[in-house]
């Protein structure tokens, strides 16, 4: 249920009806836009007299909101959620459009270095690289965990990009304290306590949808992160699964309009675990800033012959520079 404050309502009267409602064992996610503010009533709201919410004097209007997601759903909040990256200034969503690049896994200390510094003069505002690596086979490349973290912290402070990388458990956690954007994996979506532990974390956390997730699902596994605090939530749409096999994934575009009208919150899109393919990453990037995504998540890599993970997918550092470059030309004629 929402309940919309005529503009003009004080702050007083607001934190009044707020304890109120609190009072009768709801929780209130508020909403401060420009013109009016919109209170979002989560738990059991069938107790409560709509009617008698609806006649004060400082309610314009009462709804019920019938999707089972509440505080990601635009009801509850019209205006777009900004996300901001730490202390980088680099923000997503609301009109701010991120370029996240990297090699699928961090492999030595030269490679991430040469490839944060590639890509940070092609455009890149955020540098990614996998440490803990969920692989289909346990006798590949697992990733240089602990140690592939302290090589990205190195890389960000060599650049001052701020870092993203995946989380495949809880236990981990501790050493993601020095990373600016923590990734829940598609395999990890349903994940439902690693979502409750990130979401009692004051870091943006990236979550990827799911191999064979609906819509639905996936929005679901954000509100098990902002159901425990933590309202930073950025959507990665990476490919689902289908009957086609020339591609790895389908990437499914049109969940991105559609999520912007169900959701404030941001969404990027991956073209590379998507199709797979290197050349299919630029045609699928444009394709996603015409769609209104609100970011990429793209696989660079030096020397994408020889890469541990990913490489048929991953461009070369002068490749993401063309297809950045590409998209802002989108981006440009789409406004
Ligand atoms: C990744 O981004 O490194 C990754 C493993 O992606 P996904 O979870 O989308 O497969
Ligand atoms: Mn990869």
């Amino acid at each position: 249920m929402i309940a919309i404050i005529k503009a003009g309502t004080s702050k007083e009267q607001i934190d009044n009806l707020i304890r109120w409602l609190e009072n009768q064992g709801l929780k209130i996610h508020i909403s401060e836009g420009d013109y009016y503010t919109v209170l979002g009533l989560v738990g059991d709201t069938g107790k409560i007299d709509m009617e008698l919410l609806a006649s004060l004097d400082i309610v314009q209007d009462v709804k019920r909101v019938s999707e089972p997601f509440k505080r990601c759903s635009r009801d509850f909040q019209p205006q777009d959620t900004v996300i901001e990256i730490g202390q980088s200034g680099v923000k997503i969503g609301g009109g701010n459009f991120c370029f996240i690049a990297g090699p699928c896994s961090v492999e030595t200390h030269e490679q991430i270095i040469g490839v944060a510094k590639a890509v940070k003069a092609a455009g890149a505002n955020i540098l990614r690289g996998g440490a803990f690596k969920p692989r289909t086979s346990p006798y590949d490349f697992q990733g240089l965990g602990a140690l592939g973290i302290e090589m990205l912290e190195e890389a960000k402070k060599e650049t001052g990009l701020p870092i993203i990388t995946e989380v495949m458990n809880v236990t981990q956690l501790p050493l993601f304290e020095n990373v600016d954007i923590i990734q829940v994996g598609a395999r990890n979506m349903q994940n439902f306590d690693l979502l409750k532990e990130v979401g009692k974390m004051n870091k943006p956390i990236l979550l990827k949808r799911g191999l064979c997730a609906t819509m639905k699902e996936w929005l679901m596994s954000a509100e098990y992160i902002m159901s425990e605090g933590n309202e930073q939530v950025i959507l990665c749409e990476r490919g689902i699964r289908t009957y086609e096999t020339y591609t790895r994934n389908t990437l499914d575009l049109s969940c991105v309009p559609t999520l912007k009208n169900l959701s404030h919150l941001p969404v990027v899109v991956d073209p590379s675990h998507a199709t797979g393919q290197s050349r299919l990453v630029r045609p699928m990037a444009l394709s996603a800033a015409a769609a209104g995504a609100d970011g990429l998540m793209i696989e660079v890599h030096n020397d994408p012959k020889n890469a541990l993970c990913d490489g048929a997918q991953s461009l070369t550092p002068d490749q993401f520079a063309e297809v950045a470059a590409a998209t802002k030309r989108v981006l440009e004629a789409i406004v």
